[in-house]
């Protein structure tokens, strides 16, 4: 099936209006890798008629530099989007998005919002709910789907549809992971071979801490909050902006194990800023 590339937001909604089947959207910034296509493939569980979109929000960027360097390539992300299912890429351009004048956002308003990815990117989630819900709005889907590797992103995306009684099915999908562990991100294409190599500390550090609460019963996350920092430090290069235990429901730090415990991170390693998480949880039987 070929994909359709519709970049006016007028076009869109005629289109939209001749729909009467499920529709499953994937909003994405595009430079698009297999941990998006995952997202494509779960939308096709959900839905006969699948849409992905592609924009880079300025509205989400806290720096100019890192808007201006964010990977594009929409002719190469529509050929991989070739037979997975898509009918339909919206690639609005920013004037259809923000036209002059635009001047009404989403605000999130609760303690999360200030937690980790807020306080390092002060107004990122208001950017980010103000841009999904306007692609929300023009694409009218029934089911959305979102990766867990943004986990906050997810929570606080999914209060806005719960908040805002909009009819949405959301659909968190699990991360998806190179072979060595590192989790997928466009931003990855950006480290040097040496970075590369240092960035499996990551994914290392997380599945330590996992072997450390559910094999061998620590349960004092303050003292392996310390023991993660540790080895996140013992690689000169990398630096830490946060690295945490948090509850998985109100990501609030957490100090003892009990059930289920998210360990979250954002660590920059030369100019990249990666982030990962990983839920700890102890099997059911
Ligand atoms: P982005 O293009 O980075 O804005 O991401 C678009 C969607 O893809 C978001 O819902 C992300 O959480 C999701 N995503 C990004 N990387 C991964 C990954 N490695 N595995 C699963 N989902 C991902």
């Amino acid at each position: 099936m070929s994909v359709q590339l519709i970049e006016q937001t007028a076009a869109l909604a005629a289109y939209r209006e001749q729909i009467t089947e499920t529709l499953a959207f994937v909003p994405t910034m595009g430079a698009l890798h297999d941990g998006h296509l995952n997202l494509v493939k779960e939308a096709g569980r959900h839905a006969s008629r699948i849409w992905v979109s592609i924009f880079v929000n300025p509205k989400q960027f806290n720096s100019k530099e890192d808007l201006d360097k964010y990977p594009r390539d929409v002719s190469g992300d529509c050929r991989k989007l070739q037979n997975l299912g898509v009918e339909l890429v919206f690639v609005p351009t920013v004037d259809q998005m923000y036209p002059q004048g635009f001047g009404t956002f989403v605000t999130p308003e609760y303690p999360m919002v200030d937690l980790w990815e807020g306080a390092s990117r002060p107004g990122h989630f208001k950017g980010v709910t103000t841009v999904v819900m306007k692609l929300f709005q023009i694409v009218r889907p029934h089911v959305a789907v979102f990766g867990l590797k943004d986990f906050q992103q997810w929570l606080i995306l999914r209060k806005m549809v719960q908040d805002l009684h909009m009819p949405i099915l959301m659909v968190c999908s699990p991360t998806v992971r190179e072979a060595d562990g590192l989790a997928m991100s466009s931003r990855n294409a950006k480290l040097s071979s040496p970075e590369r190599e240092k960035a499996t500390l990551i994914f290392r550090s997380m599945k330590t801490m996992e072997q450390k609460i559910l094999q061998q019963g620590m349960k004092d996350l303050a003292a392996l909050k310390i023991e993660l920092h540790a080895m996140l430090s013992q690689e000169p290069a990398l630096q830490i902006d946060y690295a945490e235990f948090v509850s998985p429901e109100n990501l609030e730090p957490q100090t003892q194990f009990q059930q289920k415990v998210l360990v979250m991170m954002a660590v920059i390693i030369g100019k990249t800023r990666l982030l990962d998480n990983l839920i700890i949880q102890k099997p059911s039987h």
